[in-house]
């Protein structure tokens, strides 16, 4: 993906209730948005479907509900419903006019010039970039366990996708990046895998597919979910649910990442060991084939899963 404002320049972006070029829709440095990384925010992919000629919004309502129950924890004095934010964000879709990929954020963020305990004011932006399909999706990944441990539930809400939050990714992604990997999975408080810095794990051990429970310290993911639903009821294989042994890492024949910016990426190595014999195997293929074909609107959408822009 290309990065840098100049890609920026034509965007428009929904702030404080307006449409406006991505250039005026900045944020105050007293805010505590800034000043204390007071926010939560969504991640949710918009699909440019060329077997329908339009775009389609993957599980809006699963994710604007997901950032009502973050801004409930976040204890913010106002909440914006999934109501209330679903037109602006398709409005502001249709104003840019994609016609590729692209991934659209919320963000809900504490304005104004308080302190850290603050709740208010509180405001909304939603912006979209475009985003091209990740190579990383057909090359798999090298991953490092990190030794940066996954945020507990006892010190940050781990369910809530809180920016805050993402320092704890950002200390595991930088070390592996640093070490030389492509990014890390992390173990939680009691010595198993939880996630990735933004995505989920998944292994397949004897043809099984296994994950770690949602009591993992991991985001509720609304891929996750859907992978188990895909695997089950498109590939008839049932996913266990459990803790995952670091060294289970290294027995696995196959393993992935799944999140919504992730998409499904397998993982060829862990640690600097081959996962299986280090080619992208049958499951994690037929599997990244099915996500795709429904994301981007192939299929028929059985399961209501896709929004019209
Ligand atoms: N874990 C973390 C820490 C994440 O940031 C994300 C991305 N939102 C995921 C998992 C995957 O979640 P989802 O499938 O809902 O995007």
């Amino acid at each position: 993906m290309s990065k840098g404002p100049r890609d920026y320049d034509d965007l428009i972006v929904y702030f404080q209730g307006e449409y406006v070029p991505w250039k005026n829709a900045t944020v105050h440095v007293f805010s505590p948005a800034v000043k204390y990384g007071a926010g939560v925010f969504e991640g949710i992919r918009g699909y440019w479907s060329e077997a329908r000629q339009h775009m389609v919004v993957f599980r809006l309502q699963e994710h604007l509900k997901r950032l009502e129950y973050s801004q409930k924890v976040m204890r913010f004095e106002k909440i914006f419903r999934a109501e209330e934010l679903t037109e602006p964000l398709l409005e502001m879709l249709r104003r840019n006019d994609f016609k590729q990929h692209v991934h659209i954020r919320p963000t809900v963020y504490v304005d104004g010039d308080g302190e850290s305990g603050s709740q208010g004011p509180v405001d909304v932006n939603i912006t979209a970039v475009r985003r091209s399909k990740k190579a990383e999706v057909e090359t798999g990944v090298n991953v490092q366990v990190s030794s940066w441990q996954r945020l507990s539930d006892l010190a940050m809400p781990t369910r809530v996708k809180a920016n805050a939050n993402y320092n704890n990714s950002r200390m595991a992604d930088m070390q592996a990046k640093a070490d030389g990997y492509d990014t890390a999975v992390m173990l939680n408080s009691k010595g198993h895998v939880s996630e990735g810095p933004g995505m989920c794990f998944f292994m397949i051990r004897d043809g099984v597919p296994v994950t770690p429970t949602i009591t993992s310290n991991i985001l509720e993911s609304i891929t996750r979910a859907t992978v188990i639903e895909l695997l089950r009821e498109e590939m008839g294989l049932e996913t266990v649910e459990r803790d995952i042994d670091r060294s289970e890492l290294y027995a696995c024949e196959e393993a992935f990442f799944c999140g919504t910016a992730w998409e499904v990426t397998p993982i060829r190595n862990i640690d600097g060991l081959p996962v299986g014999d280090g080619a992208i195997g049958p499951i994690t293929t037929e599997l990244t084939d099915v996500y795709f074909n429904l994301v981007t609107g192939n299929n028929n959408d059985a399961r209501g899963w896709l929004t019209a822009v």
